[in-house]
C-alpha cells in the first residue's frame, strides 16, 4: 500500500517531523578561553541567543578567577596563603572550610594519599617553575614535619594547623571546585547545555544537542593517541597524569605529583580519571587514587558512591572500576 503515493507523502511528512522534533531549536554555540589558574580554561556553550552565551561564559570565567584569588597559593591575601602563612588558627571563608572538609574527607579515605598540606613539599621540587631540582633527603624530611589527613583541624570556619611551618596547597582539587562553580553560573544564567575544560579537569552541563559529549581520554604516554572515549551527560571526568607537568634527569621522570609518605613523585600510575557528579571531588579522587596505585586506587573508586574511574598502572596496564561504559 506504500506505494500510494499519499501514503507515500504522509510518511515522508511524518519523517520531516520526527527529523525536525529531533533537532533542538537553540543551536548557537559558543566557545570561548582563558587562562586562569595557570591552565588554559576552555568553556563551550549551547544556546539560543549568542549575546546571552557570551555573558553567561564572561560571568563563568569571573567566578573562576574569583575562586583563584580565593584559593591560591601564589595570591598573598587568599585564604590559602594566610592559612599557610598563620602560626596556628586562621578564619576562613565559609566556601574554603566546605572545600577543605571535601579535601579532608578524600585525605581520611585514601590514608593520607590525597594530602592538602604538601606546600612546602611541592615548594621544594618547584616543578611547575622554570628551576626544577630534586631536593636532598633532609630537606623533605623537613617539609614532610607534621603533614597528614588531620594536620588541619576544621571547625567550623577556624581552621587549625599542627605546626607553624604547614604550607596548605590546594592544587590537587581547587580546579575542580572551580569547575563546578563555573557550570552553575551558566546552569543559573539559563543554559542547558555546557562543557567547562580546565587542563583535564571537565565539568559537562546537560548532553550536547541531544547525544551525550564524547570525552576522549589521553593515552598517558603515547602523544596524540586516545585510550578511550566515554560519553556522559551531566557528569564530571577528571584525569590526573605524570605526562604533563614534569621534569626528566638522568633518565628519571620527576612529576608533580607526591606520594606524601615519601615526599617523592608518586610511582605506582602513569594517569586516572575519575568520572562523579562533581569535578572537585572527582579531581580530588584521582589524584588520592593516583597516589595508590591499581589496587588500592581502584578500591578507593569502587568503594566512593556514584563514581566510577580507569587507571594507567605504572607499567602500562588499564585498570577499570566495574561500572565505567566505555565506548571504544
Ligand atoms: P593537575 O593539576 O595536573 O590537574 P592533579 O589534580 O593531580 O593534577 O593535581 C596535582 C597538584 O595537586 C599538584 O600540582 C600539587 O599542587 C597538588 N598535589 C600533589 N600531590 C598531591 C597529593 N598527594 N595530594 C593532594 N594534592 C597533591
Ligand atoms: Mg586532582
Amino acid at each position: 500500500m506504500f506505494a500510494r503515493p499519499q501514503w507515500l507523502i504522509l510518511l515522508l511528512v511524518l519523517i520531516a517531523g520526527l527529523v525536525w522534533w529531533r533537532v533542538p531549536a537553540d543551536t548557537q554555540q559558543l566557545s570561548r578561553t582563558a587562562l586562569i589558574m595557570g591552565t588554559l580554561v576552555e568553556i563551550r556553550a549551547f544556546g539560543d541567543d549568542q549575546q546571552q552565551l557570551n555573558q553567561a561564559i564572561s560571568d563563568a570565567f569571573a567566578e573562576m578567577t574569583r575562586l583563584e584569588d580565593l584559593l591560591s597559593s601564589h595570591r598573598p591575601d587568599s585564604d590559602v596563603a594566610r592559612l599557610s602563612s598563620a602560626e596556628k588558627t586562621v578564619k576562613v571563608s565559609a566556601e574554603t572550610a566546605k572545600l577543605l572538609q571535601l579535601g579532608q574527607q578524600v585525605a581520611l579515605r585514601s590514608g593520607g594519599a590525597f594530602d592538602m598540606t604538601l606546600g612546602a613539599v611541592k615548594q621544594l621540587w618547584a616543578i611547575e617553575t622554570d628551576h626544577p631540582q630534586i631536593p636532598t633527603a633532609e630537606q623533605l624530611q623537613t617539609a614532610l614535619h607534621g603533614i597528614g589527613p588531620r594536620a588541619l583541624q576544621i571547625d567550623g570556619t577556624q581552621v587549625t594547623k599542627s605546626v607553624p611551618a604547614l604550607q596548605v596547597d590546594l592544587g590537587g582539587i581547587a580546579k575542580g571546585y572551580a569547575v563546578d562553580r563555573a557550570l552553575a553560573v551558566l546552569r543559573r544564567a539559563g543554559i542547558r547545555s555546557a562543557a567547562v575544560n580546565a587542563g583535564g579537569d571537565i565539568g559537562l552541563l546537560g548532553d550536547r544537542q541531544g547525544q551525550p559529549w564524547r570525552i576522549g581520554i589521553q593515552h598517558p604516554r603515547n602523544k596524540g593517541q586516545l585510550l578511550t572515549t566515554l560519553r556522559l551527560a551531566d557528569r564530571a571526568v577528571v584525569t590526573s597524569g605524570d605526562y604533563e607537568r614534569f621534569f626528566e634527569r638522568d633518565g628519571v621522570r620527576y612529576h608533580h605529583i607526591f606520594d606524601p609518605h615519601s615526599g617523592q613523585p608518586a610511582r605506582r600510575s602513569q594517569s586516572v580519571t575519575v568520572v562523579a557528579a562533581d569535578a572537585a571531588s572527582a579531581d580530588a579522587l584521582a589524584t588520592a587514587a593516583f597516589v595508590l596505585g591499581p589496587r588500592a586506587g581502584l578500591k578507593l573508586l569502587e568503594d566512593w558512591p556514584a563514581v566510577e574511574g580507569l587507571l594507567v598502572a605504572a607499567d602500562g596496564t588499564v585498570y577499570q572500576t566495574s561500572g565505567l561504559q566505555r565506548s571504544d
